[in-house]
């Protein structure tokens, strides 16, 4: 079969590579879509996501939507024809952080398309995967493979939604509106949030903020002193989530929430020390939380996608043809016209 494979920064290459076996278990899926995501980039980009460097061909690859095409002889849900949503993620169920019912942070995960382990953990970018049963979610509605792709990335703004306790009537920043911040504003506004103002450097990313329901919106590279008086405005933001992934965002986080406020940090950092004003931290007594990937919450990103209780079409700019894959990550590399490119295969 066809796959996306990275060798390489900025070195994706489509490649021949062997079709994935079908065990009891296990259910093959046709590819029909898949979303590129950040971590993509970064890996498309640099050859590397924080700790995690490539180093060996990696499909990448973990938004990813399609058709069951046979299914193993213990499979007993699912049946070829049917449409799937698959969670990227297959945690082992049994060390103490499953049992927690915190499956993200299993050690033992195996994770789509992500090379925190050797050998690598191949991703979804090609024709045909092979997955647990238990990791499809079989799509009821007529709606579209691109929009399904969302699944994923909708997990992890429901999940960082989670991990900020209850927004109902909150005052919310989010500082990062590339992907992941849009559908954490989709999220957060869907969840109660009261006015969600939102931070990035590029203009045209803030007028889809502004277009899917931020309140205000913050360009803090022309406007380096708005969110400071904004905050002050308001006495303070009650809950930051922080996903542009950068240190000086993150400071700036810890200076616009009240003390006793909560923080969310959602965005991949850079790996080491980062410079971060952390006696701010204890002296206004904040709450600074991670949320990594997601918990439990797949199926409830597929319902709300399934039902319209998130639509999150004004995300999708561009649908590309597999043949054209690598055209498709540098247009997802273009920020400043895109936001979620999804390829289709
Ligand atoms: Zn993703
Ligand atoms: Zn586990």
């Amino acid at each position: 079969m066809e796959a996306c494979v990275i060798h390489g920064a900025l070195d994706l290459r489509l490649d021949k590579v062997k079709e994935p076996e079908l065990s009891d278990n296990y259910v093959k899926v046709r590819i029909r879509a898949g979303g590129i995501c950040g971590s993509d980039l970064h890996y498309f980009s640099n050859g590397r996501i924080g700790d995690f460097i490539i180093r060996e061909p990696l499909i990448p690859g973990h938004e990813v939507a399609g058709e069951v095409c046979a299914v193993g002889a213990k499979v007993s849900t699912l049946k070829p024809g049917d449409r799937v949503a698959i969670h990227p993620g297959r945690s082992c169920g049994r060390c103490p952080r499953c049992r927690e019912g915190r499956p993200n942070l299993c050690q033992s995960v195996f994770y789509m398309g992500s090379a925190s382990r050797f050998p690598h953990m191949q991703g979804g970018f090609c024709e045909f995967v092979s997955v647990d049963e238990s990791q499809c979610h079989k799509i009821s509605t007529d709606i579209a493979f691109p929009l399904i792709a969302f699944a994923e990335p909708l997990s992890v703004a429901l999940h960082a939604v989670h991990r900020a306790g209850d927004i109902m009537g909150r005052k919310v920043l989010i500082t990062g509106a590339g992907p992941i911040g849009q559908l954490l504003l989709l999220a957060a506004r869907r969840a109660g949030a009261g006015d969600v103002v939102v931070t990035d450097l590029l203009d045209s990313s803030l007028g889809k903020a502004r277009q899917i329901g931020a309140a205000a919106t913050i360009n803090v590279g022309r406007t380096p002193d708005a969110l400071t008086e904004t905050s002050r405005a308001i006495d303070g933001f009650d809950v930051a989530f922080e996903v542009s992934g950068a240190a000086p965002a993150l400071n700036s986080a810890i200076d616009a929430v009240h003390p006793g406020a909560t923080i969310v940090q959602v965005g991949s950092l850079p790996a080491g020390p980062q410079g971060v004003t952390a006696n701010r931290i204890m002296a206004k007594e904040l709450d600074v939380r991670g949320a990594f990937r997601f918990g439990n919450v797949f199926a409830d990103a597929v319902a709300c996608l399934e039902k319209g209780l998130i639509d999150v079409s004004p995300l999708l700019t561009a649908v590309v043809p597999m043949a054209n894959a690598g055209e498709a990550f540098l247009m997802a590399k273009d920020r400043e016209h895109h936001l979620k490119v999804v390829i289709e295969f």
